[in-house]
């Protein structure tokens, strides 16, 4: 089957990510709506665009990906959704679903005649499928950024009831599902608890869970992340793969091509993919039409 690659070109720029053309049907990757082709939506962090697939009624995302949406813009979502790990036929295309285990409701989708598996973010690479050519993100992209989560660190300090900033969307979540398995049970600030009631997550009066940047109205408190950004005490909590389980997800698929369609591959790591004999594209590389 023919498949190409291409970025919309809009104004000086392009639309956000790209998009894939296999046997004559459009698909936008994690970008804004056309007004053709249909948008798959990996996860619902900001940066993915599935906020602006709200009215998009060609938009397809996983059921706790809509719900988050819904809870984040108190908007419906008016496209199709599924559940990860169900597979999905567009037209002539079958398309199976696999779990990245990023947040709640992250999804890969794959491509099962063309062997192309688009990632989205990846925490948790093992359920991925081998593929032929593996489009997939890079955050970590730098070897500089190589890290252990320290999750006993949380569990330790989080009887002494502190405030834990944590991203609203999926961080916050992933932390009050911690907290909770631990018996310690979570507090939230009101957005942070209406996208955890989304994912059926409910608060009770455990450790308060707060946006990082309003940790100066609890007098500070710890931020969890691997970013290195911030005043406050840090407890390594990642969502992502680090540089070192990027290329072990890489070595997992086996792909013959990578795209990296999100985040900053470094030359490093572009280079380790050229020994490996795997050919390799950014961004920079689609062809914007
Ligand atoms: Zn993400
Ligand atoms: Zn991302």
């Amino acid at each position: 089957m023919q498949i190409e690659f291409y970025r919309r070109k809009y104004g000086r720029g392009c639309r956000p990510h790209l998009s894939i053309c296999i046997e004559g049907q459009h698909y936008h990757i994690d970008s804004s709506p056309a007004n053709y082709g249909i948008n798959l939506i990996t996860h619902a962090h900001t940066d993915h665009y599935g906020q602006r697939n709200m009215n998009n009624s060609k938009a397809v995302a996983s059921k706790e990906t809509a719900a988050i949406l819904e809870a984040y813009t108190g908007k419906r979502f008016s496209g199709a959704v599924f559940e990860v790990g169900s597979r999905m036929k567009v037209g002539k295309v079958r398309i199976k679903t696999y779990p990245t285990y990023h947040m709640h409701g992250s999804t890969a989708f794959y491509f099962k005649e063309n062997d192309v598996l688009v990632t989205g973010d990846v925490k948790d690479y093992s359920k991925l499928p081998k593929c032929s050519v593996l489009v997939t993100e890079a955050t970590y992209g730098h070897p500089s950024h190589v890290f252990e989560e320290e999750i006993d660190k949380l569990v330790k300090i989080a009887s002494e009831k502190p405030v834990f900033g944590a991203y609203p969307i999926g961080k916050a979540q992933r932390v009050a599902e911690i907290l909770q398995e631990e018996g310690f049970g979570f507090s939230a600030e009101e957005q942070i608890e209406r996208i955890c009631k989304a994912v059926g997550l409910k608060p009770s009066d455990g450790p308060l869970i707060a946006s990082p940047r309003n940790l100066p109205r609890y007098g500070g408190g710890y931020v969890l992340t691997a970013q290195r950004f911030y005043k406050w005490p840090r407890i390594t909590i990642s969502d992502h793969l680090d540089y070192k389980g990027i290329l072990e997800m890489i070595e997992h698929c086996e792909p013959e091509e990578v795209v990296f369609y999100h985040g900053k591959p470094s030359k490093k790591l572009l280079e380790e993919l050229k020994i490996e004999r795997i050919a390799c594209r950014t961004l920079n590389d689609i062809e914007a039409v």
